[in-house]
């Protein structure tokens, strides 16, 4: 059915001709043994990809590459907290990776053996993810920034034989001593893992259990001319497991397959991303998340193109550090996160016009929904496109979003786009399962099979991979985001919140993303979230929490007040009063998980005087503490 011109095309064609499609896809990545059937779905929603295909991502992302660009940059760590900055050459890191493997295998750790990270952003992350991917063992990668409870739980479930990790980390200036937590959740755990293999940055004093722990370095320097042959997988085994952000409650281990990820982010990086080999590719992300995964490890160095490590944060030493990068290391593609765009929104916007930024040709951001303002405001300082990507730690790679390297549709402000190909997107009604009309709100639902690179299963658990995710919507097996969609005649879909996320005021449905999207339209005010809360009369009303700008406002009581009320006849005049806040409370920052999601149900827990629930995930709890005080008043007043 090929050439497909558009990209409604492009999706008919994925859709109608599955098996077409991917096979055609299936051609970017190398393949030691071709695969025998593109599409196993024979126990439904199991999904096969790629049955009997050998290949291995290791091999693609590097080994591949050494013939045409080994000098070429591959991986460029920089530092801002330690002053390290530093460029390996893909030769350099197929070196690297080799004597992490040696170490590996001298440890016993083999194919399909778990080895759990716990890691500050360094190369040796890297290797590791990479080492594993070679010699087929499991990685699971745990957020450095967990403490011990969170470590401790992940370690049970992922029954690692290793687990590498460091002394410590810096952020913001302050060393995060890494080893203690391990320790601890070592101590927590009922599964003890035989080896721990440390990093030693010389940042924090690290104790040794005998037996148990070794150091890297000594290892480094015994395996240093290894060679280790790649152990070529099926495509189905398992390639990692990794937690979703824990924003709803108890995270999931989404488990992720070798062949279909890897033709999956091979076929993003050409047909959304549009990277080429030989440039360079920047997401501020972390290794511990999704996005890390895809979009920092695996997908650009699948395109041939060098990624960077980047430890450290948007505003130090200064908010011009990201930029900075950009004009450095001619930055072609950049992935970002809405949250990290409204931080430095709060800083002087001159920040973005002090560096050449003309190398980039498009920003990507992800993870939260990207309010108008925020969009508007990074669009024109950037003259670049801003392009929203919609998707989730199960699927892997891009949802919703516009795939320029198919057709050129423009964003179109507040949506992240349309379905990718490859995903058959519905809004479904929560109650009938039926689709709904044009704008009209339904759950955003996939219609299985789920394309390649989604999630396999629940990591162990298949009953609560559908139970989970196949189980919530009536009528049909389909598969739930649980996040609201609205689409509009064009097709372009706009994402409402999460369907936990709706508040009832007096029998109206409202969704606290266009509440919050109307509040941060005010001139003033950086971010901001909503939440429902009970009342005796109303159901439940708004409660509004605003974090604003840098600028001369909300420095007095007065004109705090005066805000309050500037803001909510400004949310009466967009949406209504029924949508109205019964309170705009200032304050200075909003509780978010470490990947920079709001924590709404922690706010309406503390709201409606309830226990917040495991906070262990949570970035600055300090926030938290201003929110009690700030609710306290207003329930005394
Ligand atoms: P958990 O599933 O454990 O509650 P989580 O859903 O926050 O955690 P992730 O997989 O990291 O974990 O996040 C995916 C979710 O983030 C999506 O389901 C959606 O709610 C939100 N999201 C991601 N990207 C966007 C976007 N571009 N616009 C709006 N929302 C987004
Ligand atoms: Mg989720």
């Amino acid at each position: 059915m090929e050439p497909a011109t558009t990209l409604r095309e492009f999706h008919q064609w994925s859709i109608t001709d599955r098996d077409g499609f991917w096979r055609e896809q299936a051609k970017l990545i190398y393949w030691h043994k071709p695969f025998k059937q593109v599409l196993d779905y024979s126990h439904p929603p199991f999904t096969r990809w790629f049955v009997g295909g050998e290949t291995n991502l290791c091999y693609n992302a590097i080994d591949r590459h050494l013939d045409t660009q080994a000098d070429k940059p591959a991986l460029i760590f920089v530092s801002t907290e330690t002053g390290v900055e530093r460029t390996y050459s893909f030769r350099q890191l197929h070196q690297e990776v080799m004597r992490m493997a040696a170490i590996f295998q001298q440890l016993g750790v083999g194919r399909g053996d778990r080895v759990l990270l716990y890691m500050p952003m360094i190369p040796e992350a890297v290797f590791a993810m990479y080492a594993c991917a070679r010699i087929g063992a499991i990685h699971s990668v745990v957020f450095g920034g967990f403490a011990s409870h969170s470590l401790a739980s992940r370690i049970d479930d992922a029954g690692p034989k290793l687990i590498v990790s460091a002394d410590g980390g810096m952020r913001g200036g302050r060393v995060i001593p890494y080893k203690p937590a391990l320790d601890e959740a070592i101590e927590l755990s009922s599964h003890k893992p035989t080896h721990c293999l440390l990093i030693d940055r010389g940042l924090a004093p690290m104790a040794r259990t005998q037996g148990r722990d070794v150091d890297y370095e000594p290892l480094r320097q015994k395996h240093f001319g290894a060679s280790v042959p790649v152990t070529w997988l099926e495509s189905n085994e398992v390639s990692y497991t990794l937690y979703t952000s824990g924003t709803t409650g108890k995270p999931k281990g989404v488990q992720r397959d070798v062949g279909g990820y890897a033709v999956a982010l091979a076929a993003s990086m050409k047909h959304i991303y549009c990277g080429n080999a030989g440039e360079t590719y920047f997401s501020s992300s972390d290794i511990g998340w999704v996005v890390g995964h895809s979009y920092i490890i695996y997908g650009p160095l699948l395109a041939g193109m060098a990624t960077i490590l980047f430890e450290g944060t948007p505003i130090c030493p200064d908010a011009g550090i990201l930029w900075r990068l950009v004009e450095k290391y001619r930055v072609t593609v950049m992935f970002s996160a809405p949250t990290a765009i409204r931080v430095l929104k709060k800083q002087d916007a001159g920040w973005l016009k002090k560096y050449d930024t003309s190398s980039l040709r498009a920003l990507f951001l992800a993870g939260e929904p990207l309010d108008e303002p925020t969009a508007r405001w990074i669009t024109e300082g950037l003259g670049r496109p801003v392009i929203d990507n919609y998707w989730q730690t199960e699927t892997g790679w891009p949802i919703l979003t516009v795939a320029h390297g198919v057709e050129k549709t423009p964003p179109r402000l507040g949506s992240p786009g349309m379905p990718m190909y490859g995903y058959d997107v519905r809004l479904l009604d929560l109650e009938t399962g039926e689709e709904v009309g044009p704008n009209q709100k339904g759950v955003v639902a996939i219609v299985p099979p789920l394309p390649p690179g989604c999630l396999q299963t629940v990591w162990r658990d298949d009953k609560r991979f559908v139970s989970t995710y196949f189980s919530t919507l009536p009528g049909k097996q389909v598969y739930s985001t649980f996040d609201w969609g609205i689409r509009d005649s064009d097709g372009y879909t706009f994402i409402l919140g999460r369907t936990d996320d709706v508040i009832n005021v007096a029998g109206h449905r409202l969704g606290t993303r266009e509440i919050e999207e109307s509040i941060t339209s005010h001139p003033a005010v950086a971010d901001c979230a909503v939440v429902g809360v009970s009342d005796p009369i109303k159901g439940q009303v708004a409660m509004a929490f605003a974090v604003l700008r840098d600028t001369k406002r909300g420095q007095s009581a007065e004109d705090r007040a005066l805000l309050e009320k500037e803001i909510m006849t400004l949310v009466d005049k967009q949406l209504g009063a029924v949508a109205r806040p019964t309170r705009v409370h200032i304050i200075d920052g909003l509780p978010k998980t470490r990947s920079g999601k709001v924590l709404r149900r922690s706010i309406q827990a503390i709201c409606e005087g309830r226990d917040p629930g495991d906070l262990t995930t949570i970035e600055d709890p300090g926030v938290l503490e201003q929110i009690r005080k700030a609710t306290a008043i207003s329930i005394a007043a």
